[in-house]
C-alpha cells in the first residue's frame, strides 16, 4: 500500500472530532488555521468557538475595530495574527467581499504563509497543494530519513516538493489532515509510537533506531532577555495603562506604567527613575511580584512589579486612567493577567 493510503486509512480510524473538520467553508478554516499556528488543539478549541461566534464571517471580522479582535484573542499570544487576520478581513472586503478562491490569491492575504494557504486551498476547495507544517516536516523527514535541514530556504522547497510527491493521487483533503494527525498523535516530537506505527516496516528512522534525531535544524536562535519593571501606578479605582506601539512585542495591547532596562537593575534605582518622571507625588511601593519570567519567542522577560497608590491624579503622557470595572474592554498580555491577579491576592 502507498504511503498515502496507509496514512489516510490511519486517519479514518484515529481521526479528531475537531469543530473545524469535515467543513468547507474557507474563512472558518482560515480562522482555524492561523489560531493552531502557534496553539495546541486543547487550547486553541475554545478560542475558535468564541472567536467565530463573534465574527462568523470576513465582513463582521472587517468591520470591528481592532481592540475588540485582540481582546477575543487574549491569552493565545503571538497577537500579530489576530492583528494579520483582521488586516487580511478587510483586504478581503476591499477587493470585492469575496473570499479568495486560488493558491496565488489567499497567500497574497496579511498573514497567510505557505503551510496556510495549502490548508485553506485543499481543505476548503480540495485543490491538491500539499500543506506542510512542522507535523509533515516530521513525519516526512523520519520515514524517508532525509536530514536536509528544514529551517533553510532551499530546505523548505525541497520538502515542499517531496509533500507533493508523497501526496500523489490522493485526496488532498483527507490527505493534509492524515498527515497532520497522524504527526500529532503517532509520530510524536519526543516519544514517537513506533511499535504501533502503520508505517513502521518502512520507516528509515525506525530502521536507523534514530526517529529523535529528525527534522534536523541548521541554526538554533538566540533567547534575549529583557528586563521589565511594571509599576501599577493606582488612583482610587482607576489604573494607569497604555497602549503598546507598533514594532515590539504585544503590539495595539495595553500594559500598565513599564520601566525597561537591559540589564538587572538595583530596586532603588528603579524607584529613583520613577519619582524623577512623576514630580509632586508621594509614592510608596509595595511589591507585588518579583523575578517573574515569562517566555516568547526569542525573549525572555525578567519582570518585577510593584503597586503605587497615587495620592492624586496626573497626566502621563500616553497613558489613560482605566476603572477596573471597565479593564475588561482592553486587550491585555497574559503576564499583564497574572500580575493583576497577584495585585488582588
Ligand atoms: S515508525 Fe516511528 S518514526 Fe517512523 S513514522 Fe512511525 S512513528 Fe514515526
Amino acid at each position: 500500500m502507498s504511503f498515502s493510503r496507509i496514512i489516510i486509512e490511519w486517519y479514518r480510524q484515529n481521526k479528531r472530532d475537531l469543530p473545524w473538520r469535515d467543513i468547507r467553508n474557507p474563512y472558518l478554516i482560515w480562522i482555524s488555521e492561523i489560531i493552531l499556528q502557534q496553539t495546541q488543539v486543547a487550547q486553541g478549541y475554545d478560542y475558535y468557538l468564541r472567536f467565530v461566534e463573534r465574527f462568523p464571517d470576513v465582513r463582521s471580522l472587517a468591520d470591528a475595530d481592532e481592540t475588540e479582535v485582540l481582546r477575543y484573542w487574549q491569552g493565545l499570544g503571538y497577537y500579530s495574527r489576530a492583528r494579520n487576520l483582521h488586516a487580511a478581513a478587510r483586504q478581503i472586503i476591499e477587493a470585492g467581499g469575496e473570499f479568495p478562491q486560488t493558491y496565488q490569491e489567499i497567500r497574497a492575504l496579511k498573514g497567510v504563509g505557505d503551510y496556510t494557504a495549502a490548508a485553506i486551498c485543499s481543505f476548503a476547495y480540495g485543490l491538491p497543494c500539499a500543506a506542510v507544517d512542522g507535523n509533515v516536516y516530521r513525519v516526512l523527514s523520519r520515514y524517508l530519513g532525509i536530514d536536509t535541514p528544514i529551517d533553510t530556504t532551499a530546505g523548505k522547497r525541497f520538502f515542499a516538493g517531496i509533500a507533493h510527491e508523497m501526496m500523489g493521487t490522493a485526496d488532498p483533503c483527507d490527505y493534509n489532515q492524515a498527515i497532520m494527525d497522524f504527526g500529532a498523535l503517532q509520530c510524536t516530537p519526543q516519544t514517537p509510537h513506533c511499535q504501533t506505527c502503520p508505517l513502521s516496516d518502512s520507516c528509515q528512522a525506525r530502521a536507523e533506531g534514530t526517529p529523535a534525531a529528525y527534522p534536523v535544524k541548521s541554526k538554533k536562535v538566540p533567547v534575549t532577555d529583557r528586563y521589565l519593571t511594571y509599576f501599577l501606578l493606582c488612583h482610587k479605582n482607576h489604573i494607569y495603562l497604555r497602549c503598546r506601539p507598533k514594532g515590539d512585542i504585544w503590539t495595539g495591547l495595553y500594559e500598565p506604567y513599564l520601566i525597561e532596562h537591559t540589564t538587572p537593575t538595583d530596586e532603588k534605582v528603579l524607584f529613583a527613575e520613577l519619582i524623577s518622571h512623576l514630580p509632586d507625588q508621594e509614592l510608596t511601593f509595595k511589591t507585588v511580584a518579583r523575578g517573574v519570567r515569562h517566555i516568547l519567542t526569542h525573549r525572555r522577560l525578567n519582570v518585577d512589579c510593584y503597586e503605587v497608590q497615587l495620592i492624586r491624579p496626573i497626566a502621563i503622557e500616553g497613558y489613560i486612567a482605566v476603572s477596573w470595572e471597565d479593564i475588561d474592554n482592553y486587550p491585555l498580555p497574559q503576564l499583564i493577567c497574572r500580575l493583576f491577579s497577584k495585585m488582588r491576592e
